[in-house]
């Protein structure tokens, strides 16, 4: 694992956005983390382990080592999961230092500059700008068209160009109408459980428009009145995994400028990985004296759509046949949101939840991780397909939208034709089943 050897001081590219000393000190080496590692599950290597990667910041951080290509590749092979943070008894805050740590890769990485390049325009220009996001997402919205899509796939043209191919997997089995901030949500006949706001996010509510609108009639039917304000965006999660945490700031603030005018109402969120980085723009923003207080006041109002749902009135629900709940890591392990959504399956009357095994482990999804690291990605894919093979759940339910989009995959490669569902769908229709009977 050893690189370049050096003494001295500090061999941070970017010292202002580094792993602090304090964050990388909690680490005692205890190794309670390791078997909780995907990365390190499949490769058994220490470099490839939580430990291992705090290992390689401290020796940067203490003048030992500097910035290598090899160790650019064992933290860029995290999938920042943060599976290690939950287990970690020394409460070691890697998601904080593995952002710090891709800080350092976008300041100066030692490979693949023209590759992150491109990665960094992707994420502000197109995925964090609704109108070029819209057209970006067009071809998807046309490829996952039925006929076109099987056509696409019998003719075998996908398999000359491979990340095609992985794309079209991974598209949800139908892509409704977008929902954009400011659309319409079902209202409740008389709103008797207060008022929230819903976060869209950005590939959210153009390829999961129908999560939004059943979240929609689910808050609406616990007397919850929920709108979707304009003028909000993308919050800036997939900037801040990639380091890029001056633009996950900029898109910090204008969400909270764009939610400041609801408060006090709850911010309500559907996808796992914007709820866990919008619960932390306190930290995020905490040197910034214009928005420190307010960012802590925001995050406060932020709840999970689980979260919600476990506290409002219980609805009858009914699903007759077999689901497996898996976890979505920044629901379960940043957020710390395990017994809700599960509560939430198992309270549909009929359902019968069946284990995968390793409903925790990450599916390899992980923001843009499936695109980047495309060997890992599949590897951890194919053992979510074993377990669905295996236990052979009649719904996939899950909480994220990346997620959702890898077992579509996992699912097609276990040949069970299991359904993939939000877990928002799968309320909403075992609810809508539930009052027809
Ligand atoms: S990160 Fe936490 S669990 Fe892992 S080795 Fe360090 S102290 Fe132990
Ligand atoms: S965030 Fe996930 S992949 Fe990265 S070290 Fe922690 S457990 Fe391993």
């Amino acid at each position: 694992m050893a690189e370049s050897k050096q003494t001295g001081p500090s061999l941070w590219p970017a010292p202002d956005e580094a792993p602090t000393d304090a964050d990388l000190s909690r680490c005692v080496h205890c190794g309670l983390c390791l078997n909780s590692c995907p990365t390190y599950l499949v490769t058994g290597l220490e470099a490839e382990s939580p430990r291992g990667r705090i290992y390689l910041a401290r020796a940067i951080e203490s003048g030992e080592l500097s910035l290598t290509e090899t160790i650019q590749q064992h933290w860029e092979l995290c999938l920042q999961c943060r599976a290690c943070e939950a287990v970690c008894p020394s409460s070691v805050p890697y998601g904080r230092i593995m952002e710090h740590a891709r800080a350092q890769l976008d300041a100066d990485a030692p490979a693949g500059k023209g590759e992150r390049r491109i990665r960094k325009l992707l994420l502000r220009h197109v995925i964090a700008k609704r109108p070029v996001l819209r057209m970006a997402m067009l071809p998807a919205r046309i490829m996952a068209q039925r006929p076109l899509r099987s056509l696409a796939r019998r003719s075998g043209i996908l398999r000359l160009a491979p990340p095609l191919q992985r794309l079209e997997a991974q598209l949800p089995h139908r892509v409704g109408r977008p929902f954009r901030p400011g659309g319409k949500l079902a209202q409740p006949a008389a709103p008797s459980a207060g008022e929230a706001v819903l976060f869209v996010g950005c590939v959210m509510g153009e390829l999961f428009g129908r999560v939004h609108r059943a979240t929609g009639r689910l808050l609406a039917r616990r007397g919850i009145a929920c709108s979707a304000p304009e003028g909000q965006g993308c919050c800036g999660a997939l900037h801040a995994h990639d380091g890029d945490l001056s633009y996950a700031r900029k898109l910090a603030r204008q969400t909270i400028d764009a939610f400041e005018p609801s408060d006090p109402a709850p911010v309500v969120v559907n996808s796992a990985g914007c709820g866990a980085a919008m619960k932390e723009y306190g930290d995020l923003l905490k040197d910034d004296p214009d928005y420190r207080e307010r960012a802590q006041a925001f995050s406060g109002r932020v709840r999970d759509l689980s979260e919600v749902l476990a506290e409002a009135a219980a609805v009858p629900a009914r699903y007759e046949g077999t689901a497996s709940y898996q976890h979505a890591c920044h629901l379960a392990h940043a957020q710390r949101i395990r017994e809700q959504p599960a509560m939430l399956v198992s309270n549909v009357s009929g359902c019968k939840q069946v284990s995968t095994g390793g409903e925790d482990v990450c599916c390899g999804a992980a923001g843009i991780y499936s695109i980047v690291q495309p060997e890992m990605s599949a590897e951890l894919r194919a053992r979510k397909a074993e377990g669905f093979a295996r236990a052979d759940p009649g719904v996939v339910v899950t909480a994220n939208p990346g997620c959702q989009m890898q077992y579509e995959a996992a699912v097609r490669e276990a040949g069970t034709g299991a359904r993939v569902m939000h877990l928002a769908e799968f309320l909403d229709a075992a609810e809508q089943r539930a009052a027809r009977e």
